[in-house]
């Protein structure tokens, strides 16, 4: 029988809430499950923890401080930038946008200078899953040597 542990691929529903105002931040409803690679760092440290040795149809809720999650925050990256930067784009607080080292969010505007914060927009906060392990197999040699899940949720190549 195989459970969720290393090198095994599980394919799990899941629903992601911040406990604090109950807000839904992720969830697989509606779509495929989720589908990873157990143990290669397709997913944050505690939600692979979290689910070490379920079996199919099991279901868990488990709540990640941010060390088991998307870390605390980082000062450093929190950065003022020139205007002039963003080209076309006119930044206003609350937007995401995409640079060359990743996604990050506009904090404010104030004349000629933009805030950005590149943490992760859940850096710094509890997060509760609710998990159900809709399936899990054995990974593949190929899926061990690209160190992700192939299929649908997973990567497609
Ligand atoms: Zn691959």
């Amino acid at each position: 029988m195989t459970i969720v542990e290393k090198d095994a691929v599980a394919s799990v529903h899941y629903t992601g809430t911040l406990p604090e105002s109950g807000e839904v931040f992720d969830s697989s409803e509606g779509r495929d499950p989720l589908l990873f690679l157990v143990g290669h760092k397709q997913m944050i440290p505690g939600f692979e923890e979290e689910l070490m040795g379920a079996k199919k149809g099991e279901r868990r809720t488990f709540t990640l401080e941010p060390e088991r999650a998307y870390g605390e925050k980082i000062p450093e990256a929190i950065q003022q930038i020139p205007t002039e930067m963003f080209g076309d784009i006119t930044p206003e607080p609350g937007m995401t946008l995409m640079s060359d080292v990743g996604p990050f969010n506009v904090v404010s505007v104030e004349g000629d200078t933009v805030t950005v914060d590149f943490n992760h927009k859940l850096a710094g906060k509890t997060l509760e899953f609710s998990v159900e392990v809709v399936d899990v197999r054995a990974a593949t040699g190929e899926e061990l040597d690209h160190g992700h899940a192939h299929g649908p949720g997973g990567v497609n190549h």
